[in-house]
């Protein structure tokens, strides 16, 4: 424990907006936005090192960060990992025992996809 009283994150701040499942190894880029380690490496890097929600090109930031081995935001995700240790243990079970890798393209579709669409209803409320 962090000891004195740390504020914890709701599950609503700990969400990762590419999968709306909680951050794992979360990774916040310079505008602020933070996704898990995993969407970050599946669609930051596939679509041309942008954010993925506001398209800031974060390239020469992630280049550096992981030449430093410090893609992860440590603080955010002892954070998280306090706030939530149940749903984080979890999702790290499931993720290790899903076989890395390999025929995980459909789902990455299914990813920019549904981030499109969330797109267009941003715009038809704005
Ligand atoms: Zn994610
Ligand atoms: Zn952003």
């Amino acid at each position: 424990m962090a000891g004195r009283g740390f504020a914890p994150l709701s599950l609503e701040e700990a969400r990762c907006p590419v999968c709306s499942e909680i951050l794992l190894e979360p990774v916040t880029m310079p505008c602020g936005h933070s996704v898990c380690l995993h969407c970050f490496q599946r669609t930051v890097k596939l679509t041309s090192l942008c954010c993925p929600l506001c398209r800031l090109r974060v390239s020469s930031w992630a280049r550096k960060q992981s030449r430093e081995k410090s893609l992860v935001n440590a603080e955010l995700w002892e954070l998280i990992r306090l706030s939530h240790p149940e749903r984080c243990r979890r999702r790290m079970e499931q993720r290790d025992g899903q076989t890395a890798d390999g025929g995980s393209w459909g789902s990455t579709d299914y990813i920019i996809m549904s981030l499109k669409s969330l797109f267009t209803l941003r715009q038809i409320a704005a």
